[in-house]
Formats: C-alpha cells, sequence, structure tokens
C-alpha cells in the first residue's frame, strides 16, 4: 500500500479541492481517497510519498499524436498549411520508431500525461508489423498507457481530386519518386490490427483503428473499419476537416460536409473519435452530438498549420464529447500538456460585448484532459478520476514552486496551473500503481541515451538517394500549391471566430 500526499488534491474537474489529501494506492488500483491524517491513521503501514507542497491531480490524457519524439520543426520543417507542410515532412531522414516513440514518451509523461493516444502514420522505412511492434514496446518499456491506433489510407494520395491526372501533370523525376506502393494494403491492414490486438490488449496497452481521413480512405474502407470496430469492440480514431480544403473538398466532390458524408455512410458512432473538426458547420456539430462520436482539439497544432480554431465551446454546448492533445504540435514544441491546456483555455476566451458571457474556465480544460479524454479513448470509467477502483494514475506538482513567492489562497488549485503551471512542475508520476517519474526524473528508460542516438541519426548527412528525394517532394510541394490555386472561391464559408472585426458595422460577427 502506498499513501500519495498532498498540500492540495483535486481529485476531478467536479470534485472540491482536498486540503492535506491523499490517495491510497494497493497494486495498479486507487483504494482510498480523504485527508491524509484520516488515511494515515487507517493504513500505519503504508509507504508515503509526495508531501504538503505538492498539488495531486489526476494523470493528464492526451487524446491526439504520433509518437514524435523530434518534432517535426527539429527534423527540418517548417510549419505551413498541412497540404503544403506534409511533403516537407516526407524528407525527414529514418529515425528508429523505437527511440522516437521513446523519446516522445519521455516528455509526455515529464509533463503528467499517464496516458496518450498514438496514431501510426507509417514511415514506409520499415516493414508494418515492425513499426507498430516497435512503437507498442517503446510505450510499455517507458511504462505509459497507449491506445495504439495503426494508421491506413487508400485514396487520394497527393491531392484532394483527380490523382491519376494531377500524376500524369508531375515531372518524370518526381513521378519515380511518387511510384512506390503504398507500405501496408488494405487486407493486410485488418490481419495486422487483429494480430495487434491479440498480442497487447491489456490495462496498459488499447488497439484501435486509425483511418487517417475521410479524404485518404474510400468510403468501402471506412465502411468496413466502422463494421469491424463495432464487433470487435475497439476505437476508431480518424483526422477530420482539419483544413479548410477538406472542406471545400467535401462540398465539391462529395456533395456534403466530409462530417455528414461519415454520418450518412454509417461510420459515426460513439466508438468514433474525430481528430481536430475545425471547419464543422452546426449541422455537423448536431449529427455529432447525436451520433456521440467524440472530438479532440489539437490548438496549438491548428495555430501551427494555420488550419484555424475549431468551435470547441459551441461543441461542448451542443453535447458534443471533446478532448485534449497536442498532435505533436505543441505550442512550444516540446509536448507540454499543461501547456497545452493553457493554449485552450485562452483560445476560447472569446470576446463579447456581455461582460458575463458563457466563457472556457480552467475546470472546462482539466475535464476536457481528464475525463472526457478518458471516455473518448474508450478507457471509460478505468482512468480520467481519482477514485477508488480507478487505475492508479496521477501526478504530484511542486505547488510550492507554482506558486513561489505567493498566490492569493482564494483561487482554484486548477486556476493556479493553468496560470502559471508547466510542465517542468511535475514532480512524481504514478501510472498503473507504479512510479515512472520521480523528483521530474524518467526512472524506467534511459532518456539521454535515446536523445543521443536520435540527435546522432537525425545529424548524419544525406545519402545520394535522400537527396533526391528532397529534391521532388520540394517540388512536389510547388505543384500541390498550385493544384489548390482558386480553391477558396469555390465554397462560400463564414467563420466561427472573429477576434478583431471592423467597427464599421461588422461587429455582429463576433457572434456568429
Ligand atoms: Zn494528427
Amino acid at each position: 500500500m502506498i499513501l500519495v500526499r498532498s498540500g492540495v488534491m483535486v481529485p476531478a474537474h467536479d470534485a472540491p479541492t482536498i486540503v492535506n489529501g491523499a490517495a491510497a494506492v494497493s497494486g495498479e488500483t486507487i483504494t482510498d481517497l480523504g485527508s491524509f491524517d484520516e488515511l494515515s491513521a487507517r493504513y500505519p503501514a503504508a509507504k508515503v510519498i509526495g508531501g504538503d507542497p505538492f498539488l495531486l491531480i489526476p494523470g493528464l490524457i492526451n487524446a491526439h499524436g504520433h509518437g514524435r519524439g523530434l518534432s517535426s520543426f527539429q527534423r527540418g520543417a517548417l510549419d505551413n498549411t498541412l497540404e503544403s507542410w506534409i511533403w516537407d515532412t516526407r524528407k525527414f531522414k529514418p529515425l528508429s520508431i523505437y527511440d522516437d516513440v521513446s523519446y516522445c514518451a519521455a516528455k509526455l509523461l515529464k509533463s503528467g500525461v499517464t496516458t496518450t493516444m498514438h496514431n501510426h502514420i507509417l514511415t514506409g522505412a520499415f516493414p508494418p508489423e515492425q513499426e507498430f511492434d516497435d512503437a507498442i514496446r517503446a510505450y510499455k518499456d517507458a511504462g505509459m498507457r497507449v491506445l495504439f491506433c495503426p494508421g491506413i489510407r487508400n485514396d487520394n494520395p497527393f491531392v484532394y481530386g483527380d490523382n491519376k491526372s494531377f500524376f500524369s501533370s508531375l515531372p518524370p523525376n518526381v513521378q519515380a519518386v511518387l511510384s512506390a506502393p503504398p507500405p501496408l494494403s488494405t487486407e493486410g491492414y485488418f490481419d495486422l490490427v487483429r494480430a495487434l490486438h491479440a498480442k497487447h490488449h491489456g490495462p496498459g496497452c488499447h488497439i484501435g483503428f486509425g483511418p487517417v481521413g475521410p479524404q485518404w480512405c474510400t468510403t468501402d474502407l471506412l465502411q468496413q473499419i466502422g463494421r469491424a470496430a463495432k464487433d470487435l469492440g475497439m476505437p476508431v480514431h480518424i483526422h477530420a476537416l482539419e483544413s479548410v480544403l477538406q472542406k471545400i473538398y467535401g462540398l465539391t466532390a462529395l456533395g456534403k460536409t466530409p462530417i455528414a458524408f461519415m454520418h450518412d455512410s454509417g461510420f459515426l458512432g460513439p466508438e468514433v473519435v474525430l481528430a481536430h473538426s475545425v471547419w464543422a458547420t452546426e449541422d455537423d456539430i448536431r449529427l455529432l452530438a447525436k451520433s456521440g462520436a467524440g472530438v479532440t482539439h489539437q490548438p496549438s497544432s491548428n495555430l501551427r498549420l494555420r488550419s484555424g480554431i475549431a468551435p470547441i465551446f459551441q461543441m461542448l454546448e451542443t453535447g458534443v464529447r471533446v478532448g485534449l492533445g497536442l498532435d505533436g504540435q505543441g505550442i512550444n514544441d516540446n509536448d507540454d500538456m499543461i501547456q497545452e491546456m493553457k493554449v485552450c483555455y485562452l483560445l476560447h476566451r472569446l470576446p463579447s460585448l456581455e461582460l458575463d458571457s458563457p466563457h472556457m474556465s480552467a475546470r472546462d480544460v482539466f475535464k476536457m484532459t481528464t475525463e472526457n479524454n478518458a471516455a473518448i479513448l474508450g478507457f471509460g470509467q478505468e482512468i480520467g478520476r481519482l477514485e477508488p477502483g480507478r487505475l492508479a494514475d496521477m501526478v504530484l506538482l511542486d505547488y510550492e514552486k507554482m506558486c513561489r513567492p505567493f498566490v492569493d489562497p482564494s483561487h482554484d488549485p486548477i486556476d493556479v496551473l493553468l496560470y502559471r503551471g508547466v510542465g517542468e512542475h511535475v514532480h512524481t508520476v504514478m501510472v498503473n500503481g507504479r512510479i515512472v517519474v520521480q523528483g521530474g526524473k524518467l526512472l524506467t528508460i534511459d532518456e539521454e541515451a535515446i536523445a543521443g542516438r536520435l540527435a546522432e541519426a537525425a545529424s548524419r548527412p544525406r545519402t545520394e538517394k535522400e537527396k533526391v528525394l528532397v529534391q521532388a517532394m520540394d517540388e512536389l510541394k510547388h505543384h500541390v500549391i498550385r493544384y489548390y490555386e482558386g480553391w477558396p472561391e469555390k465554397v462560400k464559408t463564414e467563420p466561427y471566430f472573429m477576434i478583431n472585426s471592423r467597427i464599421d458595422g461588422e461587429i455582429q460577427q463576433l457572434f456568429l
């Protein structure tokens, strides 16, 4: 038995703060919760960790990521619009999947994330089964809980639309680089997902489906995945409506928004989570609420890739289950979940002419990052709150340091966390009853050795073949940019956000 002691404890988003509180942990599970004085009298032989200077909260959850240890920026891609930036990410030199994912897990754990969702986009550098296995092994070795969703795509490889004529318009050197077959067939995909489930599924690792996006999968593939997910009781994680071009493609090629299309194809349901949904319409939001599908919000990623601001306040008010994720594109490029919570909080404090209109609160963001994320990722009642019977995932933060030299004690500790907290305040992290971070140091894997190997692999000179690839991707990017010229004029879209509207008669647009 372990007693995790704290000066202040916030067991859940809707729970009051407990001063001088503690959680009792036996094996993998939380067995008791209350004041430290009561619990230490009840369990005199228990080992005590933590103490007065600490804030105790449930483990944070990252609802969307790709296991990137070195960020895309670190590897050479400067952020730009998704459809342009994506070709810069194809120029990366391959890294060991195990090392890259291990380093990602280290960063997440050290910012208080105990569970992450990993949507694995195949790099093509290794056989698919090896990439998936290495990634899962990395989380297991780091001691982190994961929902692992192998990615699959089988449509629109280069642009949204007629890929045959686009491909034939490309110069031969670009065509030559793009002619490699996809790393995984759809038949092989279903077999692999089933095999991964049989091999790895357990409390520390759930397996789900990861169709990469509705514009990148045929309707047939989406429907097959939808049916398999329902049969097997497995979650589905899909990017959707991340960019305005995806919305325009839906409206012009499919005759409806991608969310309406997925709904009408019978794909949307409570087991499905949509990453982003930046460009959802009000009708889309109602369909999401009706279907029970979840949405994960990645505010920094959407800012960095110039996607926009997802209308998540409207979604939450309509009853959509919304969570929060990093997408490997956090505001400070370091996968700090606490900073991401802060970005979410600030971004959705919408301007208003009424002085006390509804707006995002710190507790709302805390709920998204704990209980909502647990629910939409399929961990339900297992995690997301400190509560007897739930799995023991929790974080002690150095609250004294966060408040130094003084913060008025009238503030809610979650407000203090969002205003003043950063990942570096994380002191101790427990996952499944096991202490994996102590004194801000990761205990499970050799983070420095991994970082050294990654730096070495990333800094080696490019081979001649890699130089040819870089040249082809640069050329391809220009062709893609030209392909989409004029698209924004195809559809009239009105934004939800008009942060600084003109004063001459457009102030009503604040309330779109
Ligand atoms: Zn993503």
